[in-house]
């Protein structure tokens, strides 16, 4: 079998393992074998790329730029992969994001260069049958158009998720209109470029690329910021697409295929679960007007101590623990075990309510209990568990905010009017653990600190959690 055939075979095998890995992440119970999956398709359309190139004739230089871009990639990935924070991942995900968009712009250009730019480049690349080079042209500016989109989109996803900018939208006067223009003056664009091929319409689409990029995530606010990274994801798996066209490479196409469906599909999924119009995020935060600041405080809050939380949980039956992103930054979730493991050991009924966007990644909240061995069936979702709050003694607010803001129930003003919430504050008692009165994530202000049966516990949430492990033991 010659090379070219082989490596066709073994892109068909990367292919069937990434399908593998994707079926796999979709369990909890079969995530780490999906894993396994990805990494050997990975493995093995590297492999056959490298030998496809072979096949193809690559010169020295070429080979060697290859390998020292593959070590380079490899090393800097493993460096990173190591060093970041579970807290972190979002924001890295979104800058690898960055990466798939500028190789998608990148091998736009080059397309470009080595064809319509090139005299008798078209012929060289069997292109010069009537309308196969319109063709090329068409999948150069649509894959530089949505590399570019992808690349600014996700430098800003990564500058809002590190707190680098603000989260808040960003709200230009006819911001609809800017992205439908931008949509409109791309589509001339490439019109105009696939009739006649020119440098200045390449460099105008990827500039227009790069600045709507930039807008549509600059104008979706911190409490979306879930959806717009599996968008996000989404995007670059089109950009990828796009190169597999470009390229003439099977594999690209459907691994491309296989992201940007699959992201596509969560983040509706995400949408629906936060009440959010999926065509509105997607567009940019279509309708979404600008809020009213939400800084201002509303009353007097009432704080507590670590005794008198353990003072509360010794006459409570039923407990519900709702962790937030403040119990992972506070690697909170030892003591939080420890704590529950104690108060059943006692009688009280206890359990968790975790919020679909908890945190900073879906699932975060669910993967922190499962590293304390906290039991799966005292793990409920925000549905199972909601109704059940007005029969609750205490509920523990540990480092949640937003997740558990009443405003988004009862205030349609809210920047999160109707996204559903953990509706603590049904409970007898809540205590809220945090270090102060800021906001959460979407920098919106929580009317549950002012409520009379609302009680804060300041300070780390591991600390103030191991106080009140301390004041339980103490005798009375
Ligand atoms: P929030 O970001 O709303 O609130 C976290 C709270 O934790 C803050 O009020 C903070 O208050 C507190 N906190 C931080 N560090 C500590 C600490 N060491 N000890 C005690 N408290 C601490 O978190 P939620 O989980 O409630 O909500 C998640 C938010 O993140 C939502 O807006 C969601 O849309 C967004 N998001 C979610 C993603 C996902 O996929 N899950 C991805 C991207 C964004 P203080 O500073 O006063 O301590």
């Amino acid at each position: 079998m010659s090379t070219g055939s082989s490596s066709v075979a073994a892109y068909l095998v990367a292919a069937l393992l990434f399908v593998l890995a994707l079926a796999g992440l979709s369990r909890h119970e079969s995530a780490r074998r999906g894993n396994g999956f990805g990494i050997a398709g990975m493995a093995v359309a590297l492999v056959a790329t490298v030998l496809l190139a072979a096949d193809g004739g690559i010169d020295a230089l070429g080979a060697v730029l290859v390998v020292v871009a593959v070590v380079l990639g490899g090393a800097i990935g493993l460096r990173l992969a190591a060093r970041v924070q579970m807290t972190g991942m979002p924001e890295l995900i979104a800058l690898l994001h960055s990466f798939v968009g500028l190789a998608a712009v990148l091998v736009g250009w080059n397309g470009y260069l080595h064809v319509e730019a090139h005299p008798g480049g078209a012929a060289a690349a069997g292109l010069d049958a009537a309308g196969l080079l319109g063709v090329h042209s068409a999948e150069v500016a649509i894959g530089v158009f949505v590399g570019g989109v992808t690349v600014t989109g996700s430098v800003v996803a990564n500058l809002k998720l590190s707190a680098r900018i603000a989260s808040a939208p960003l709200v230009l006067p006819g911001k609809n209109l800017l992205n439908l223009g931008a949509l409109v003056v791309f589509a001339v664009l490439t019109v105009w470029f696939v009739v006649s091929p020119q440098l200045w319409l390449l460099a105008a689409a990827t500039v227009l690329a790069l600045a709507l990029g930039w807008h549509l995530v600059a104008s979706i606010g911190g409490g979306d910021m879930p959806v717009v990274v599996s968008m996000l994801n989404s995007y670059s798996g089109w950009a990828a697409a796009a190169s597999g066209f470009l390229l003439d490479n099977d594999l690209l196409i459907i691994v491309g295929a296989l992201v940007g469906s699959s992201g596509a599909y969560l983040s509706y999924v995400m949408c629906a679960a936060m009440n959010r119009s999926f065509l509105s995020v997607i567009a940019g935060g279509f309708g979404i007007e600008a809020a009213r600041s939400g800084e201002d405080p509303q009353g007097e809050h009432t704080e507590i101590t670590a005794e008198g939380v353990a003072d509360l949980l010794s006459r409570a039956r039923s407990v519900v623990i709702a962790p937030g992103y403040g119990m992972a930054v506070a690697q909170a979730q030892h003591p939080v075990a420890q704590l529950d493991a104690r108060l059943r050991e006692r009688g009280v009924q206890v359990r968790y309510g975790i919020h679909p966007v908890a945190g900073r990644l879906p699932g975060h909240m669910n993967v922190l209990l499962a590293e304390a061995k906290v039991p799966y069936d005292i793990v409920l979702e925000m549905d199972e568990v909601n109704d059940d709050f007005a029969t609750t003694d205490v509920v523990l607010v540990i480092g949640a905010n937003d997740t558990v803001n009443p405003a988004a129930a009862e205030d349609p003003t809210s920047p999160i009017a109707g996204m559903p919430v953990l509706t603590v504050w049904h409970a007898a008692d809540v205590v809220v653990f945090k270090r102060s009165m800021a906001t959460g994530y979407a920098g919106v202000q929580n009317p549950l600190f002012f409520r009379d049966n609302t009680h804060m516990l300041f300070g780390d949430a591991r600390t103030r959690v191991e106080d009140i492990l301390e004041a339980l033991r103490a005798p009375v």
